[in-house]
């Protein structure tokens, strides 16, 4: 049976890979590992612990750890929202550490992610590119799709990009089914 040890392995993993630091304050680490496990027992998927999820995964799967905000955050703070990732300026105090602002977009709360997929992307700008996983369908907004799905776990080999018009149908099917 997985286990938070085992969630959190596969975490560092992909954050040796990425070149991402954990939050080096072992307790907070702890608190905030807890909640994203917290999370998956509570939803089915990893969703962020400092964030209401809505608990339907296709509307959630901008805030699924590693969230689509945490580069913009990352890059802007030195740390993502909940302070899980940080930079070497956040360590060494170079960055302050007062609250990350939320960069969702409240509407993503009140409407869900799939009214995003024809609006602006993470951060504010145009969504460069979404990636969709062959397994399960997981969808992120990055750069480049991540090493390990957050919710099958299958390997970066197995994302595809989603185009603009699967987008169109995906969100359509979404609306059909609300
Ligand atoms: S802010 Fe993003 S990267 Fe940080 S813990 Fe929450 S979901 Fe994970």
């Amino acid at each position: 049976m997985r286990t938070v040890a085992d969630m959190f392995a596969e975490m560092k993993m992909i954050a040796d890979e990425e070149g991402y630091q954990f939050n080096p304050v072992q307790k907070d680490l702890d608190d905030i590992i807890q909640g994203i496990w917290n999370n998956e027992h509570r939803y089915g998927y990893p969703s962020c612990p400092c964030r209401m999820a809505s608990g339907a995964l296709a509307d959630d799967m901008d805030i699924i750890c590693p969230c689509n905000y945490m580069d913009a955050d990352i890059a802007e703070y030195g740390c993502c929202l909940c302070t899980l990732y940080v930079n070497d300026d956040w360590i060494s105090g170079k960055k302050s550490h007062d609250p990350v602002p939320e960069r969702r977009p409240q509407e993503y709360y009140e409407k869900g992610y799939p009214a995003i997929m024809e609006q602006k992307g993470a951060g504010g700008k145009e969504m460069a590119q979404v990636y969709r996983c062959t397994v399960c369908g997981y969808l992120c907004a990055r750069d480049e799709p991540p090493d390990l799905c957050p919710i099958c776990r299958a390997k970066k080999e197995r994302f595809e990009k989603f185009e603009a018009q699967e987008r169109k149908n995906e969100q359509k099917g979404y609306q059909t089914r609300m």
